[in-house]
């Protein structure tokens, strides 16, 4: 028999289903709870569908179409586009990580870049400022990009997630999957040619594999961002190439990569069509 739930409980269940359908997440499915078990509450099914406007019965949502001229207009206006992402994270409290953080770490660069970069999140140094990769691994990474023949400000750089983990632990894999949805839309503003992924963190998330650097590196993956049904952004035409190198705070504590990392920038410029510098720089 099921019970009706009060005011608390419907609202609680309908914000937990909203949470959901941002995410992307349609399909939805109750566990009936067998005769004679005490915990939790059941619920109707046209009762849930009345405090979600959710289609009754439950059933999987249609892809929604892409509409073409809206596409276009997004594509025409990146920055805007950015701002909109910015705007729908707002004040994020997501995920845990907004609990301690000074300040949400969005991305910056070139809306038009033809190079991203992805980190996996801020540090001390990005979460008092703001911007990703500012502190000592953000110098080098500047010194990695001028190295290449280009500016900071010509490339695009983000993070998988946008607040700094405590004590800068590894970004946990619930994290990722709730923060990471904004930065593939992201991606799918910017549109950048090639997408460099910096540390195990990053390729993990964006290609979905588990494996070591090792074998991550040395290869030009194609990427497809998986973004939210919701996300205006969604062209299911679009595609872009993906490297995988070291995180300039790995490259801190181990110099001796920046020799591999070189090759790695090297094969982004190769693919991009961008002259090679005679010398090898010390990134
Ligand atoms: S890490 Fe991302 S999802 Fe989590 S609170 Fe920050 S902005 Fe929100």
């Amino acid at each position: 028999m099921a019970k009706v739930l009060d005011e608390q409980s419907r609202k609680a269940v309908a914000d937990t289903i909203r949470y959901y359908r941002d995410l992307g997440i349609y399909d939805l499915y109750r566990c009936e709870v067998p005769e004679g078990m005490t915990f939790g509450t059941t619920i109707e099914r046209e009762e849930l569908a009345v405090i979600t406007d959710l289609p009754t019965p439950l059933v999987a949502a249609p892809e929604p179409a892409v509409d073409p001229a809206q596409l276009a207009a997004i594509l025409a206006d990146k920055p805007a586009s950015l701002r909109v992402i910015r705007e729908d994270l707002g004040d994020c409290t997501r995920c845990k990580l907004s609990q301690q953080r000074t300040n949400i770490v969005f991305g910056v660069g070139d809306p038009h870049a033809r190079i991203m970069f992805v980190g996996e999140g801020p540090g001390a140094d990005e979460d008092a400022q703001g911007e990703p990769f500012v502190g000592r691994a953000g110098q080098l990474l500047n010194n990695m990009i001028n190295a290449m023949g280009i500016r900071r400000e010509d490339v695009y750089i983000g993070n998988v997630v946008k607040c700094r983990p405590p004590q800068n632990r590894t970004p946990e894999r619930d994290e990722c999957d709730v923060c990471g949805p904004f930065l593939m839309r992201q991606i799918s503003v910017v549109r950048p040619e090639i997408i460099v992924a910096l540390g195990a963190t990053a390729a993990k998330f964006l290609l979905g594999a588990v494996d070591s650097m090792a074998n991550l590196r040395g290869h030009i993956y194609d990427f497809h961002p998986i973004l939210p049904h919701t996300a205006p952004e969604r062209d299911p035409e679009f595609s872009t190439k993906l490297v995988v190198t070291y995180h300039p705070a790995y490259l801190l504590r181990d110099p001796r990569q920046k020799k591999e990392t070189w090759l790695d920038l090297q094969m982004v410029m190769k693919y991009l069509g961008m002259s090679l510098p005679k010398r090898n720089p010390e990134a």
